[in-house]
């Protein structure tokens, strides 16, 4: 009986230390949203990071993802999902797949998923995770995500995990009129994290926290040196 196995060390830790980050660093701050919440109480986040950083996995920070890349901390998934107010009829543009968590927590709440990343090993190994855990609503693409989806059409959701100097153009013709965006607006070592939603045509910006991303890429974001 399943029940009546013992149960690893291991499991037992990163059990207690997914509550932790439920109960401490979402539900104890403002993440509200019963279905965000559910999502992330059931999405593996250690299996989005390097082996080594496994017992770190439910720690509210951002961890090293390889490439000089980031995995977003907890409360900033958590608090970028609830603001996109994502129902399963939303189609979602994402800008900075990464390690494929934001991604997969996305995926689970919207209809479809587009995700772009610029570094094809992140995305190969993000697609091989989310493919692991059965998730067959996103389309991967390597690319410069600032330029948006090259395909025109327009998105219900636009979500950047990457900070970019201002909300890159080509994002803000694809959002659809009434939809909602949300990114890391600033400078390169800090930033606003921005919500915005679409009214006739124009973006109206309300900034939710201080924040701190990795830098943007190509030709809307920050030069890289
Ligand atoms: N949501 C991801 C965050 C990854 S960090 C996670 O939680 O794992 C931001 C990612 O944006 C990095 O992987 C980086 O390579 C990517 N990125 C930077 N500039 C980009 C661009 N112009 N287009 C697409 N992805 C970009």
């Amino acid at each position: 009986m399943i029940d009546a196995m013992p149960r690893s060390h291991e499991n037992d830790m990163l059990e207690s230390a997914r509550r932790r980050m439920l109960d401490h660093d979402l539900r104890g701050r403002d993440i509200t949203d019963r279905d965000v919440l559910r999502v992330m109480a059931e999405t593996p986040r250690e299996v989005f990071v390097p082996s080594d950083y496994f017992s770190q996995a439910y720690a509210d920070k951002p961890l090293p993802i390889g490439s000089d890349q980031t995995i977003s901390q907890p409360y900033i998934v958590a608090l970028m999902t609830q603001t996109l107010r994502l129902g399963n009829a939303c189609d979602v543009l994402e800008i900075g797949t990464g390690s494929g968590y934001q991604t997969a927590v996305l995926a689970r709440l919207a209809r479809h998923v587009w995700t772009i990343e610029t570094l094809a090993e992140l995305s190969d190994s993000a697609q091989h995770v989310l493919e692991h855990l059965g998730v067959d609503n996103v389309t991967f693409r390597v690319g410069d995500g600032g330029c948006g989806w090259p395909e025109e059409r327009q998105f219900d959701r636009i979500i950047v995990t990457a900070a970019a100097p201002d909300v890159p153009e080509p994002l803000q013709a694809q959002l659809a009129e009434g939809g909602l965006l949300v990114a890391p607006i600033g400078g390169g070592h800090t930033q606003s994290l921005i919500a915005a939603e679409k009214c006739q045509g124009k973006l109206i910006e309300r900034h939710l926290c201080g924040c701190r991303f990795v830098k943007l890429r190509g030709a809307h974001g920050f030069e890289t040196s």
